[in-house]
């Protein structure tokens, strides 16, 4: 059996190796946002990194330009664990939700891993995972990989998600849909003849408003949010086109059903009031709630709390998103650690405040703790054949139980 702790002290040591140039790459990104799907520079430069230090490096994994898949050097039959890095930012925001540090994390990790992994039985591979935010046409880069059947490999996979504080919980992520409307009116001129005109514009805000009041009707943990993508080319023009895109979200992906249909439902009586011709698409695959992993939930804690961090059990403010790592952790055992990088618990998400926090030594510090976490987290489950055994079964148990709800 190989010495867990000693392992897992050779890795901390890395990855404090480690830390100028994972400190840099991290900053690097930050300065250098890109969106979803574009994030060429950054997808390269962890690849790269990996490449150097040994791992048989595949770009362009389940089709998408800015994936990977880095299997460390040192990996051998046995398990595989994938350590998950994304790098996409968020329009006008760049990373105010923090991946250029989720990236470094696991580039980290890989990084550390890959000097002990002479030692376990298994391989560990880094995943570049493109799109996360929903922001960009077709997100959700986890989704297409587990479409890709690159999951299918995986005996497990870890990743971290900078936060307001550090935190482990079985609370899970919202199931997520997102749509498209467009609707099709007639052209006339404004003041000299409107009647002559069909107003896209205007069923987009009879839609808006509608929307509006079905939230209302809905079960409390239900959102649904939007903007308006066209409303029109001149004041002096009825607006011929309009369209306008939602999300919505709930804890139950049967009722986001329900919800869903219901929202249509706005879509066609604002295009029957108006005159309009409806189109509609879902313009992203849909998000799962997440599945956390009660094992590797226990792992993961007990290493953050190593590193001298205090993990709480219960968020102060229950903020809940949605991530496409969700459809992941519904095909294979899967955790996210949590780790404060803001002394300020209230801190929102996708905000100017939490942009500047993944610049900061504080989220530095949580990226770096955060690479030790997930390698130490893989060295159990490599290390103790039995522990990944357990995490397996209860994933078993907690599929059945989601399929039966
Ligand atoms: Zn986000
Ligand atoms: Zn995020």
């Amino acid at each position: 059996m190989p010495d867990i702790e000693a392992l897992k002290r050779r890795a901390r040591e890395a990855v404090d190796r480690w830390a100028g140039e994972l400190v840099e790459t991290a900053d690097w990104i930050h300065a250098n946002p890109e969106l979803g799907h574009q994030e060429h520079q950054a997808s390269k430069r962890l690849a790269d990194i990996l490449g150097t230090a040994g791992a048989e490096v595949e770009m362009g994994t389940a089709g998408m330009e800015t994936a990977f898949k880095a299997v460390l050097a040192g990996s051998s039959p046995g398990p595989t664990i994938a350590v998950l890095a994304e790098y996409d930012a968020l329009p006008k925001l760049g990373h105010g939700c923090g991946h250029n540090l989720i990236a470094t994390s696991a580039l980290g990790a890989g990084l550390a891993l890959t000097e002990v992994l002479g030692d376990l039985p298994g391989s560990v591979w880094v995943l570049g995972t493109p799109a996360e935010e929903s922001a960009a046409p077709n997100a959700g880069g986890k989704v297409h990989m587990v479409r890709a059947g690159i999951f299918d490999g995986v005996d497990a996979s870890i990743m971290f998600h900078p936060a307001a504080e550090t935190t482990m919980t079985d609370e899970r992520s919202l199931a997520a849909r997102g749509f498209e409307f467009y609707f099709h009116g007639k052209a006339a001129h404004a003041a000299g003849a409107p009647e002559e005109g069909i107003n896209a514009l205007d069923a987009v805000v009879a839609m808006y408003n509608a929307v509006s009041m079905l939230r209302q009707q809905v079960k409390p943990d239900v959102r649904i949010h939007g903007i308006i993508l066209a409303g029109g080319a001149a004041a002096n023009i009825i607006p011929d086109y309009a369209a306008i895109r939602y999300r919505t979200r709930t804890d139950d992906a049967d009722y986001l059903e329900d919800v869903v249909q219901r929202v249509v439902a706005c879509a066609e009586g604002a295009a029957k009031a108006t005159g309009c011709r409806l189109e509609w698409t879902e313009y992203m695959p849909p998000y799962e709630n997440t599945v956390p992993n009660a094992v590797l939930m226990r792992l993961m804690k007990r290493n953050l709390e190593s590193l001298g961090l205090e993990v709480k059990t219960k968020r102060t403010r229950s903020s809940r998103g949605s991530t496409d790592f969700g459809n992941v952790t519904r095909v294979v055992p899967g955790v996210e650690a949590r780790i404060a990088i803001s002394d300020d618990p209230a801190m929102p998400g996708h905000s100017l405040e939490f942009e500047k926090a993944a610049g900061t030594d504080l989220g530095r510090q949580a990226m770096l703790n955060a690479a030790k976490g997930l390698a130490m987290t893989a060295i159990d489950l490599l290390g103790q054949p039995e522990t990944l055994a357990e995490a397996k079964r209860v994933f078993a148990a907690d599929m059945g139980r989601q399929s039966t709800d």
